[in-house]
Protein backbone atom coordinates (compact mmCIF):
# COMPACT_ATOMS: atom_id res chain seq x y z
CA UNK A 1 0.00 0.00 0.00
CA UNK A 2 1.37 3.32 -0.79
CA UNK A 3 1.73 5.15 2.34
CA UNK A 4 -0.32 8.60 3.28
CA UNK A 5 2.09 11.87 4.05
CA UNK A 6 0.89 11.07 7.50
CA UNK A 7 2.55 7.92 8.01
CA UNK A 8 5.67 9.26 7.02
CA UNK A 9 5.89 12.86 8.55
CA UNK A 10 5.91 11.82 12.09
CA UNK A 11 3.66 15.24 12.64
CA UNK A 12 0.20 15.97 11.85
CA UNK A 13 -1.54 19.09 11.23
CA UNK A 14 -4.92 19.12 10.70
CA UNK A 15 -7.08 21.90 9.21
CA UNK A 16 -10.57 22.07 10.44
CA UNK A 17 -11.89 24.16 7.58
CA UNK A 18 -15.92 23.53 8.94
CA UNK A 19 -14.70 25.01 12.33
CA UNK A 20 -13.16 27.62 10.39
CA UNK A 21 -16.34 28.53 8.58
CA UNK A 22 -18.58 28.03 11.32
CA UNK A 23 -16.29 31.13 13.38
CA UNK A 24 -16.57 33.09 10.38
CA UNK A 25 -20.42 32.59 10.60
CA UNK A 26 -20.26 33.28 14.31
CA UNK A 27 -18.68 36.74 14.10
CA UNK A 28 -20.82 37.58 11.02
CA UNK A 29 -23.61 37.24 13.64
CA UNK A 30 -22.44 38.86 16.06
CA UNK A 31 -21.33 42.06 13.78
CA UNK A 32 -24.38 42.00 13.47
CA UNK A 33 -25.62 44.71 10.75
CA UNK A 34 -22.00 44.84 9.72
CA UNK A 35 -20.49 42.99 7.31
CA UNK A 36 -17.99 40.48 7.87
CA UNK A 37 -14.29 40.57 6.67
CA UNK A 38 -11.45 38.17 6.96
CA UNK A 39 -7.88 39.23 7.74
CA UNK A 40 -5.47 36.66 5.70
CA UNK A 41 -2.79 38.14 6.19
CA UNK A 42 0.67 36.09 6.54
CA UNK A 43 -0.57 33.01 4.90
CA UNK A 44 -3.63 32.94 6.55
CA UNK A 45 -1.70 33.40 10.26
CA UNK A 46 0.45 30.18 8.70
CA UNK A 47 -3.08 28.01 8.00
CA UNK A 48 -2.76 27.94 4.34
CA UNK A 49 -3.66 30.59 2.09
CA UNK A 50 -5.49 28.86 -0.65
CA UNK A 51 -7.51 26.26 1.53
CA UNK A 52 -8.55 28.47 4.07
CA UNK A 53 -9.65 31.89 1.49
CA UNK A 54 -11.85 29.29 -0.66
CA UNK A 55 -13.51 28.43 2.75
CA UNK A 56 -14.37 31.64 4.03
CA UNK A 57 -15.65 32.34 0.40
CA UNK A 58 -17.71 29.34 0.52
CA UNK A 59 -19.01 30.86 3.75
CA UNK A 60 -19.69 33.89 2.32
CA UNK A 61 -17.03 36.24 3.07
CA UNK A 62 -16.63 38.81 0.37
CA UNK A 63 -14.05 41.65 1.74
CA UNK A 64 -10.48 40.39 2.46
CA UNK A 65 -7.17 41.46 3.61
CA UNK A 66 -3.56 40.89 3.37
CA UNK A 67 -0.76 42.90 4.34
CA UNK A 68 1.68 42.90 1.63
CA UNK A 69 0.84 43.21 -2.23
CA UNK A 70 2.52 40.29 -3.04
CA UNK A 71 -0.31 38.50 -0.74
CA UNK A 72 -2.83 40.37 -2.60
CA UNK A 73 -1.47 39.21 -5.75
CA UNK A 74 -1.63 35.29 -4.48
CA UNK A 75 -4.92 36.18 -3.13
CA UNK A 76 -6.36 37.25 -6.18
CA UNK A 77 -5.54 34.32 -8.01
CA UNK A 78 -7.19 32.20 -5.83
CA UNK A 79 -10.46 34.62 -5.88
CA UNK A 80 -10.70 36.70 -8.57
CA UNK A 81 -14.53 38.56 -7.40
CA UNK A 82 -13.04 39.01 -3.59
CA UNK A 83 -12.25 42.65 -2.49
CA UNK A 84 -8.75 42.89 -1.22
CA UNK A 85 -7.22 45.51 0.61
CA UNK A 86 -3.77 46.12 1.19
CA UNK A 87 -3.32 46.91 5.22
CA UNK A 88 0.33 48.28 4.35
CA UNK A 89 -0.51 50.86 2.14
CA UNK A 90 0.74 51.45 -1.54
CA UNK A 91 4.42 50.34 -2.10
CA UNK A 92 6.27 52.92 -3.80
CA UNK A 93 5.56 53.42 -7.79
CA UNK A 94 3.43 49.66 -7.60
CA UNK A 95 0.30 51.44 -8.39
CA UNK A 96 -0.45 49.83 -11.61
CA UNK A 97 0.72 46.07 -9.93
CA UNK A 98 -2.20 46.94 -7.78
CA UNK A 99 -4.28 48.37 -10.27
CA UNK A 100 -4.27 45.11 -12.99
CA UNK A 101 -5.05 42.72 -9.74
CA UNK A 102 -7.53 45.44 -8.31
CA UNK A 103 -5.75 45.34 -5.22
CA UNK A 104 -6.55 48.35 -3.02
CA UNK A 105 -4.39 50.22 -0.81
CA UNK A 106 -5.65 51.03 2.50
CA UNK A 107 -3.63 54.65 1.92
CA UNK A 108 -1.08 55.78 5.01
CA UNK A 109 -0.22 58.94 3.85
CA UNK A 110 -0.87 61.98 2.01
CA UNK A 111 2.10 60.92 -0.57
CA UNK A 112 0.62 57.37 -0.99
CA UNK A 113 -2.74 59.10 -1.70
CA UNK A 114 -1.26 61.54 -3.95
CA UNK A 115 0.38 58.60 -5.68
CA UNK A 116 -2.79 56.38 -6.45
CA UNK A 117 -4.81 59.81 -7.25
CA UNK A 118 -1.90 60.45 -9.71
CA UNK A 119 -1.92 57.02 -10.74
CA UNK A 120 -5.69 56.71 -11.13
CA UNK A 121 -5.56 59.83 -13.80
CA UNK A 122 -3.38 58.00 -15.77
CA UNK A 123 -5.14 54.47 -15.44
CA UNK A 124 -8.44 56.88 -16.80
CA UNK A 125 -10.65 56.13 -13.82
CA UNK A 126 -10.63 57.03 -10.06
CA UNK A 127 -9.22 53.51 -8.54
CA UNK A 128 -11.16 52.04 -5.39
CA UNK A 129 -9.08 52.60 -1.64
CA UNK A 130 -8.72 52.74 1.87
CA UNK A 131 -7.75 55.52 3.80
CA UNK A 132 -6.13 54.08 6.97
CA UNK A 133 -6.31 57.04 10.05
CA UNK A 134 -4.16 56.42 13.07
CA UNK A 135 -6.43 57.09 16.11
CA UNK A 136 -3.82 55.79 18.77
CA UNK A 137 -2.02 52.85 18.14
CA UNK A 138 0.67 54.80 16.47
CA UNK A 139 1.41 52.37 13.35
CA UNK A 140 0.19 53.02 10.36
CA UNK A 141 -2.08 55.75 9.30
CA UNK A 142 -3.29 59.36 8.30
CA UNK A 143 -2.88 61.26 12.03
CA UNK A 144 -6.05 62.73 12.53
CA UNK A 145 -5.23 66.22 11.66
CA UNK A 146 -3.47 64.65 8.31
CA UNK A 147 -6.37 62.99 7.25
CA UNK A 148 -8.30 66.54 7.41
CA UNK A 149 -5.41 68.04 5.33
CA UNK A 150 -6.16 65.25 2.98
CA UNK A 151 -10.16 66.02 2.76
CA UNK A 152 -9.40 69.58 2.00
CA UNK A 153 -6.84 68.66 -0.79
CA UNK A 154 -9.45 68.85 -3.04
CA UNK A 155 -7.64 67.60 -6.12
CA UNK A 156 -6.38 64.49 -4.58
CA UNK A 157 -9.57 63.75 -3.24
CA UNK A 158 -11.33 64.40 -6.52
CA UNK A 159 -8.62 61.43 -7.71
CA UNK A 160 -9.69 58.62 -5.24
CA UNK A 161 -12.58 56.59 -4.92
CA UNK A 162 -12.74 55.75 -1.32
CA UNK A 163 -14.44 52.75 -0.32
CA UNK A 164 -13.19 52.17 3.44
CA UNK A 165 -12.23 54.37 5.83
CA UNK A 166 -10.47 53.07 8.64
CA UNK A 167 -8.76 52.63 11.88
CA UNK A 168 -6.97 49.95 13.90
CA UNK A 169 -7.11 49.41 17.49
CA UNK A 170 -4.41 48.91 20.05
CA UNK A 171 -6.16 47.25 23.04
CA UNK A 172 -8.97 45.52 21.83
CA UNK A 173 -8.38 42.38 23.77
CA UNK A 174 -8.00 44.38 27.17
CA UNK A 175 -11.95 46.05 27.09
CA UNK A 176 -11.47 47.81 30.41
CA UNK A 177 -8.24 49.70 28.69
CA UNK A 178 -9.26 53.45 28.28
CA UNK A 179 -7.19 53.74 24.91
CA UNK A 180 -10.51 51.69 23.57
CA UNK A 181 -13.17 54.60 24.39
CA UNK A 182 -10.35 57.03 23.37
CA UNK A 183 -9.69 55.47 19.56
CA UNK A 184 -13.58 55.14 18.99
CA UNK A 185 -14.48 58.33 20.05
CA UNK A 186 -11.56 59.09 17.53
CA UNK A 187 -12.53 57.46 14.67
CA UNK A 188 -16.39 58.36 15.39
CA UNK A 189 -14.90 62.27 14.98
CA UNK A 190 -13.43 61.52 11.62
CA UNK A 191 -15.64 59.30 10.43
CA UNK A 192 -17.92 62.35 10.72
CA UNK A 193 -15.83 64.17 8.76
CA UNK A 194 -16.21 62.28 5.33
CA UNK A 195 -19.92 61.07 5.88
CA UNK A 196 -21.42 58.51 2.96
CA UNK A 197 -18.12 56.38 3.65
CA UNK A 198 -18.07 52.73 5.09
CA UNK A 199 -16.32 52.47 7.82
CA UNK A 200 -14.13 49.99 9.67
CA UNK A 201 -12.22 49.82 13.11
CA UNK A 202 -12.97 46.54 14.65
CA UNK A 203 -10.40 43.18 14.75
CA UNK A 204 -11.69 40.07 16.16
CA UNK A 205 -11.38 41.56 19.62
CA UNK A 206 -13.24 44.49 18.72
CA UNK A 207 -16.00 42.54 17.53
CA UNK A 208 -16.28 41.80 21.49
CA UNK A 209 -16.41 45.17 22.64
CA UNK A 210 -19.95 46.37 21.41
CA UNK A 211 -21.96 47.83 18.93
CA UNK A 212 -20.13 51.11 18.49
CA UNK A 213 -16.86 49.17 17.51
CA UNK A 214 -18.50 47.20 14.53
CA UNK A 215 -19.45 49.96 12.35
CA UNK A 216 -19.85 49.03 8.42
CA UNK A 217 -17.27 45.98 8.00
CA UNK A 218 -15.28 43.98 10.68
CA UNK A 219 -11.95 42.52 9.74
CA UNK A 220 -11.35 39.40 12.09
CA UNK A 221 -8.45 37.45 11.87
CA UNK A 222 -7.11 35.43 14.95
CA UNK A 223 -10.88 34.84 16.35
CA UNK A 224 -11.50 32.84 12.72
CA UNK A 225 -8.61 30.76 13.51
CA UNK A 226 -9.38 29.58 16.94
CA UNK A 227 -7.96 32.12 18.75
CA UNK A 228 -9.36 33.65 21.83
CA UNK A 229 -10.80 36.90 21.41
CA UNK A 230 -12.16 37.52 24.30
CA UNK A 231 -10.39 38.14 27.97
CA UNK A 232 -10.54 36.14 30.79
CA UNK A 233 -13.89 34.07 29.36
CA UNK A 234 -14.24 30.66 27.79
CA UNK A 235 -13.02 30.89 24.55
CA UNK A 236 -16.56 31.33 21.80
CA UNK A 237 -14.29 29.92 18.96
CA UNK A 238 -14.05 26.63 17.65
CA UNK A 239 -10.31 25.25 17.01
CA UNK A 240 -9.20 25.15 13.95
CA UNK A 241 -5.51 24.23 14.09
CA UNK A 242 -5.07 20.66 15.33
CA UNK A 243 -0.95 19.81 15.72
CA UNK A 244 -0.39 16.15 16.38
CA UNK A 245 2.96 14.43 17.07
CA UNK A 246 3.22 10.42 16.90
CA UNK A 247 4.86 7.96 19.35
CA UNK A 248 8.14 6.98 18.19
CA UNK A 249 9.46 5.52 21.13
CA UNK A 250 8.35 4.17 24.91
CA UNK A 251 11.11 4.00 27.25
CA UNK A 252 10.69 3.55 31.38
CA UNK A 253 13.41 5.73 33.00
CA UNK A 254 14.48 5.42 36.65
CA UNK A 255 14.39 7.62 39.25
CA UNK A 256 17.64 10.12 38.87
CA UNK A 257 17.95 9.75 35.30
CA UNK A 258 17.26 12.74 33.25
CA UNK A 259 15.35 13.00 29.25
CA UNK A 260 16.63 15.04 26.60
CA UNK A 261 19.93 17.74 25.86
CA UNK A 262 21.50 19.44 28.59
CA UNK A 263 19.88 16.56 31.29
CA UNK A 264 17.06 19.57 32.56
CA UNK A 265 14.35 17.25 33.71
CA UNK A 266 14.95 14.69 36.11
CA UNK A 267 13.14 11.49 37.59
CA UNK A 268 11.79 11.93 40.59
CA UNK A 269 9.89 7.87 40.28
CA UNK A 270 10.30 5.39 37.79
CA UNK A 271 8.94 6.79 34.52
CA UNK A 272 6.95 6.00 31.05
CA UNK A 273 8.12 8.43 28.42
CA UNK A 274 6.90 8.58 25.25
CA UNK A 275 8.86 10.73 22.39
CA UNK A 276 7.18 12.22 19.88
CA UNK A 277 8.19 12.57 16.07
CA UNK A 278 6.98 16.88 16.72
CA UNK A 279 9.82 19.43 17.72
CA UNK A 280 10.81 22.90 16.95
CA UNK A 281 11.30 22.60 13.10
CA UNK A 282 7.89 21.16 13.12
CA UNK A 283 6.61 24.46 14.77
CA UNK A 284 6.28 23.40 18.17
CA UNK A 285 8.25 26.40 20.26
CA UNK A 286 11.13 25.51 21.97
CA UNK A 287 10.36 27.63 24.78
CA UNK A 288 7.82 24.88 25.42
CA UNK A 289 10.48 23.02 27.62
CA UNK A 290 9.65 21.72 30.31
CA UNK A 291 11.81 23.89 32.18
CA UNK A 292 10.08 27.26 31.26
CA UNK A 293 8.51 28.81 34.04
CA UNK A 294 4.69 28.85 33.06
CA UNK A 295 4.65 24.95 32.90
CA UNK A 296 4.89 22.31 32.35
CA UNK A 297 3.50 22.38 28.63
CA UNK A 298 1.03 19.70 28.66
CA UNK A 299 -0.71 17.58 25.62
CA UNK A 300 -3.46 15.38 25.22
CA UNK A 301 -3.28 11.69 24.54
CA UNK A 302 -5.33 9.26 25.51
CA UNK A 303 -7.85 10.80 26.84
CA UNK A 304 -5.50 12.81 29.78
CA UNK A 305 -3.35 15.84 30.19
CA UNK A 306 0.48 14.70 29.98
CA UNK A 307 3.90 17.12 30.67
CA UNK A 308 6.36 17.89 28.44
CA UNK A 309 9.81 16.60 29.93
CA UNK A 310 13.21 17.63 28.90
CA UNK A 311 13.75 20.48 26.07
CA UNK A 312 12.06 20.41 23.01
CA UNK A 313 14.47 19.19 20.13
CA UNK A 314 14.36 20.21 16.23
CA UNK A 315 12.56 16.19 15.54
CA UNK A 316 11.11 15.46 18.70
CA UNK A 317 10.24 16.01 22.29
CA UNK A 318 9.44 13.97 25.28
CA UNK A 319 6.35 13.23 27.24
CA UNK A 320 5.56 11.88 30.71
CA UNK A 321 2.87 8.97 29.81
CA UNK A 322 3.24 6.95 33.68
CA UNK A 323 -0.68 8.30 34.48
CA UNK A 324 -1.68 6.22 31.53
CA UNK A 325 -2.65 2.68 32.24
CA UNK A 326 0.33 0.56 30.96
CA UNK A 327 0.40 -0.33 27.74
CA UNK A 328 -1.94 2.01 26.39
CA UNK A 329 0.36 4.29 24.62
CA UNK A 330 1.08 2.37 21.52
CA UNK A 331 4.02 3.13 19.14
CA UNK A 332 2.59 5.40 16.19
CA UNK A 333 -0.32 6.52 18.80
CA UNK A 334 -0.99 10.37 17.84
CA UNK A 335 -0.53 12.91 20.96
CA UNK A 336 -2.56 16.39 20.65
CA UNK A 337 -0.12 19.39 20.75
CA UNK A 338 -2.64 21.96 20.13
CA UNK A 339 -5.92 21.71 19.24
CA UNK A 340 -9.24 21.16 20.44
CA UNK A 341 -8.15 19.61 24.18
CA UNK A 342 -4.96 21.97 24.44
CA UNK A 343 -5.84 25.58 23.04
CA UNK A 344 -3.53 27.67 21.17
CA UNK A 345 -4.15 30.23 23.90
CA UNK A 346 -3.09 28.10 26.72
CA UNK A 347 -0.22 26.52 24.39
CA UNK A 348 0.73 30.03 23.72
CA UNK A 349 0.99 31.07 27.12
CA UNK A 350 3.18 28.35 28.39
CA UNK A 351 5.80 29.19 25.74
CA UNK A 352 5.57 32.75 26.58
CA UNK A 353 4.10 33.58 23.81
CA UNK A 354 0.36 34.60 22.04
CA UNK A 355 -2.13 32.67 19.69
CA UNK A 356 -0.91 34.49 16.73
CA UNK A 357 2.90 33.90 16.75
CA UNK A 358 2.12 30.12 17.52
CA UNK A 359 -0.05 29.88 14.58
CA UNK A 360 2.11 32.00 12.35
CA UNK A 361 5.44 29.93 13.25
CA UNK A 362 4.55 26.42 12.38
CA UNK A 363 6.21 24.83 10.40
CA UNK A 364 6.16 22.89 7.02
CA UNK A 365 7.25 19.30 7.68
CA UNK A 366 4.41 17.53 8.77
CA UNK A 367 1.28 16.58 6.85
CA UNK A 368 -1.00 19.11 6.42
CA UNK A 369 -4.48 17.71 6.13
CA UNK A 370 -7.59 20.02 5.35
CA UNK A 371 -11.00 18.97 6.72
CA UNK A 372 -13.99 20.08 5.29
CA UNK A 373 -13.55 21.77 1.48
CA UNK A 374 -15.92 20.04 -0.97
CA UNK A 375 -13.66 17.08 -0.84
CA UNK A 376 -11.38 16.30 2.14
CA UNK A 377 -7.84 17.44 0.52
CA UNK A 378 -3.71 17.15 1.79
CA UNK A 379 -0.90 19.47 0.70
C1 LIG B 1 -4.08 41.74 11.50
C2 LIG B 1 -5.08 42.83 11.45
C3 LIG B 1 -6.42 42.59 11.73
C4 LIG B 1 -6.90 41.27 12.33
O1 LIG B 1 -6.54 41.26 13.69
P1 LIG B 1 -6.94 40.07 14.69
O2 LIG B 1 -6.52 40.58 16.02
O3 LIG B 1 -6.18 38.88 14.25
O4 LIG B 1 -8.39 39.88 14.58
C5 LIG B 1 -7.32 43.60 11.54
N1 LIG B 1 -6.92 44.84 11.11
C6 LIG B 1 -5.63 45.11 10.86
C7 LIG B 1 -5.26 46.47 10.41
C8 LIG B 1 -4.67 44.13 11.03
O5 LIG B 1 -3.38 44.41 10.79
Amino acid sequence: MTPTPEDLAGAVLTIDLVALKDNWRRLNALAGKAECGAAVKGNAYGLGIAPVAKALWEAGCRSFFVARPKEGEELRGLLPEATIYILDGLFPGQAEFYAKLALRPALISIEEAREWAAFGRVYGRKLPCAIHVDTGINRLGFSPAEFDGLRDDRVTMEGLNVTLLMSHLACADEPSHPLNRRQSEAFAAVRARLPGVAASLANSSGIFLGESFTHDLVRPGIALYGGNPTRNVANPMLPVAILEGAVMQLRDVAPASTVGYGATWTAGRPARIAILGAGYKDGVPRALSSTQPNGPAQVFINGRRCPVVGRISMDMMGIDVTALPEGSVKRGARAEILGRHIGIDEAAGWAGTIAYELLTRLGSRYARLYTGLESDSRA
